[in-house]
């Protein structure tokens, strides 16, 4: 059996891989982060809230796994340097790195909500690049050694479809499909497989920061029809992507709740 055959057919398919998860304290984050454990990662916890970093982290390691919890304001980028190097002392170079976090605030343009628009693009652009410039080193290095390393950045369905209000929004996530394609083919020939998750509505605290009344009437309304995807079903979209065999990456996965029209 070759070593490709046995890592895609084990119960723990991601043993020995060392994973790195941003946005680890809620939601999609934390649901990948408990599901990647459970494969056989190692995995690194990152987000502001240290005591959802902690109880994350415990439970893993509860369940037989191995957690490191790192406090970590994903806009600054020492911080996120120091988080990396960190992450490198303490479990290894990082070979599946999934860059996650992010906030969702629409609002009507006309409404000028400046300080919503920065909040957006500090976190989702300029957050998401402090991480791929951190780990991007660990990445290479780590396909290099052991033949595979694993880039997932979190899009959304809104990098393709058209929301009213959701402009800034879904800027920044086309932001993040198009550089994921572009670092696709940079990274790809030296093994490291780039993926671009683009997710429809996933029900997460990210709805519970919207302030514009339209736009959470509109979400709020949308669960009447829609059953919302659950964190979990990203996380497992998110083991997936890494357990595949060496050759295969999917570079665009868009996944949506079924009676979602767009
Ligand atoms: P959550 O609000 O539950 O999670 C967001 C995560 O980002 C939290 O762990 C939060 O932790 C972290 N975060 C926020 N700001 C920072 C920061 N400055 N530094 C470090 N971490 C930060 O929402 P989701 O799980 O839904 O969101 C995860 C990703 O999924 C986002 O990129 C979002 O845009 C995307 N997405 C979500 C969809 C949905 O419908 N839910 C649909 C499509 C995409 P903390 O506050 O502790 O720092």
């Amino acid at each position: 059996m070759t070593t490709e055959t046995s890592a895609t057919t084990s119960t723990k398919p991601l043993a020995g891989r060392v994973a790195v998860v941003t946005g680890a304290s809620s939601g999609i984050g934390e649901a990948s982060a408990e599901h990647l454990a459970s494969l056989g990662a190692k995995v690194a916890v990152l987000a502001r809230r240290a005591d959802r970093l902690d109880d994350l982290a415990a439970r893993i390691t509860k369940s037989g796994g191995t957690a490191l919890a790192v406090t970590v304001d994903v806009t600054d980028a020492a911080a996120v340097q120091a988080a990396a190097d960190r992450v490198q002392a303490e479990l290894g170079d990082a070979d599946l790195l999934f860059n996650n976090a992010g906030v969702m605030l629409p609002a009507p343009i006309e409404e000028l909500r400046a300080d919503q628009w920065q909040r957006q693009i500090d976190l989702n652009i300029s957050g998401l690049m402090n991480v791929v410039g951190a780990f991007t080193p660990q990445l290479v290095r780590a396909a290099g050694e052991r033949g595979v390393a694993d880039l997932i950045n979190t899009s959304s369905s809104a990098a393709r479809n058209l929301y009213p209000t959701f402009a800034v929004y879904a800027g920044t996530k086309a932001f993040v499909t198009h550089l994921s394609k572009h670092l696709r083919v940079e990274l790809g020939p030296k093994k490291v497989r780039v993926s671009a998750i683009e997710p429809g509505i996933v029900g997460t605290e990210l709805q519970s920061h919207v302030t514009d009344e339209g736009a959470s009437a509109w979400l709020e309304g949308s669960k009447e029809t829609i059953d919302w995807l659950q964190s979990e079903d990203i996380a497992r979209t998110v083991g997936f992507i890494a357990s595949l065999p060496l050759r295969v990456n999917l570079p665009q996965v868009f996944i949506m709740p079924t009676a979602q029209p767009s």
